[in-house]
C-alpha cells in the first residue's frame, strides 16, 4: 500500500532479556518497568488506530524495547496472537519486531512469518568485533551477517539498527559499519548515539575516566554523514537519536552524552548546511533565494534558523522559498528575491 508509514509501538522493555549490554538500562530508557499484558497491548493498538484513517498508509503492530525472539516461543505466540484480530480484520497490515542477531533461527523465523510478521529490526549497533566485546553485546559481527541473511532470505524486510560512539567506537568504524549494513541488504536502519544512562556498566566506565562520550556537534555530525550514506544507497533511516523519555527529558535517567530532545531535526539542518554550503560557494552574488520541496523547507531553514544564520553572514539577506517541483533533497539557488 502506498502513503504514509505508521507504527503502533508496544514496549516490551528488557523482559526476559539475558544480557546486559554495557550502555542498556531498557527501564530507563523506554521509562516503563513493566511488560504490556494483553489488556494493555488492545488499549495501546485501539488508542493509536482510534487516531489514524483506514486505507490511508500502511499500519504495522511495532514489538520494540526489548530481544522480543529471546522471549519463551510461547511468550512471542501470546503478543502476536493479540494482534490476530487486527490482522484478520485489516485494521493492520503486519507487525514488526526488534530483536537481537543471535535470537534468530529458521525455526523462529518461520514462525513469525505464519503469525504475520512481516518486518524484523535486528540491533547489530556496530560491525566491528572489538566494539562489540568492549559493549558486552555477547554475539559477533559473523552473528549478525549470518542472521541479516537468514531474514533476507525468508522474505522478511530487514532493518539493522546501529549505535555512534560505542567503546572502542571512531568514526572510521561507524561509516564501516553503515557500510557492511548496506552490503547486508538491509531496507531500514536507525542510528542512535550512546548516551551514559543511570545504573549501567558505562556510567561506572565514564565515572572513573575509562569512557568519553561523543559531543552532541561529534553525533551530529557523524550521523549527517551517516544518513548521507544510506540514503544514497536506498536504505531508509527510520530514525536518529533515542525517543526522549521522561526520565530523559528531566536528566534523572541520563548521566552524559550527546543526547539533544529534538537531535533527528538537528541532524537534518546539518545535511541540509552541507548541501547548501556546497552549492553557494563558488557565488558571490546576493542577495539569494533557496528554493526546495515544501517537505524540506523546516530542515533548509534549520533547527531554530540556524542554516539561515550561517548564510546570511555571508550573503546578508537569504530567502528560502519551496517549490513543489523541486524533487525532494534537491535545492535551487536564483539570485533573485
Ligand atoms: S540485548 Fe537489548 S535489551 Fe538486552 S541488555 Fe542489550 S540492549 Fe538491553
Amino acid at each position: 500500500m502506498s502513503g504514509p508509514h505508521y507504527n503502533i509501538p508496544v514496549f516490551i522493555p528488557g523482559l526476559a532479556c539475558p544480557f546486559y549490554c554495557v550502555f542498556c538500562n531498557q527501564q530507563s530508557i523506554t521509562g516503563k518497568c513493566k511488560a504490556p499484558d494483553e489488556i494493555a497491548v488492545k488499549h495501546i493498538i485501539d488508542t493509536h488506530l482510534s487516531t489514524l484513517t483506514p486505507g490511508e498508509g500502511t499500519i504495522e503492530v511495532a514489538f520494540f524495547g526489548g530481544s522480543f525472539t529471546a522471549l519463551d516461543m510461547e511468550v512471542q505466540n501470546r503478543y502476536l496472537e493479540m494482534v490476530k484480530p487486527y490482522l484478520e480484520k485489516g485494521a493492520v497490515s503486519g507487525i514488526r519486531i526488534s530483536t537481537r542477531p543471535d535470537f534468530i533461527t529458521h525455526g523462529i523465523l518461520i514462525n513469525l512469518r505464519s503469525r504475520g510478521v512481516v518486518a524484523i529490526e535486528l540491533g547489530a549497533q556496530s560491525l566491528d568485533d572489538e566494539v562489540l566485546e568492549k559493549s558486552g553485546r555477547g554475539h559477533t559481527v559473523q552473528q549478525v551477517e549470518t542472521a541479516a541473511g537468514l531474514i533476507y532470505d525468508h522474505g522478511f524486510e530487514l532493518g539493522l539498527q546501529m549505535m555512534t560512539g560505542l567503546p572502542g567506537d571512531n568514526e572510521q568504524k561507524s561509516l564501516n559499519t553503515a557500510q557492511k549494513i548496506i552490503e547486508l541488504n538491509a531496507a531500514t536502519t536507525r542510528i542512535y548515539p550512546t548516551l551514559v544512562i543511570r545504573n549501567t556498566p558505562l556510567e561506572k566506565l565514564y565515572a572513573r575516566g575509562a569512557y568519553f562520550p561523543q559531543s552532541l556537534e561529534e553525533a551530529v555530525n557523524l550521523c549527517a554523514k551517516l544518513y548521507e550514506l544510506f540514503q544514497a544507497n536506498a536504505v531508509k533511516v527510520l530514525r536518529t537519536g533515542l525517543h526522549p523519555s521522561e526520565g530523559m527529558l528531566n536528566g534523572e535517567s541520563l548521566v552524559a552524552g550527546p543526547f539533544h530532545p529534538a537531535f533527528g531535526e538537528l541532524v537534518m539542518s546539518k545535511i541540509w548546511q552541507n548541501r547548501l554550503i556546497s552549492k553557494t560557494r563558488d557565488i558571490s552574488h546576493y542577495p539569494l533565494t533557496i528554493y526546495v520541496h515544501p517537505s524540506d523547507l523546516n530542515a533548509a531553514i534549520g533547527h531554530k534558523a540556524s542554516n539561515r544564520k550561517i548564510l546570511e553572514k555571508e550573503f546578508g539577506k537569504i530567502y528560502f522559498k519551496s517549490d513543489i517541483t523541486i524533487k525532494k533533497g534537491a535545492l535551487y539557488v536564483d539570485h533573485a528575491r
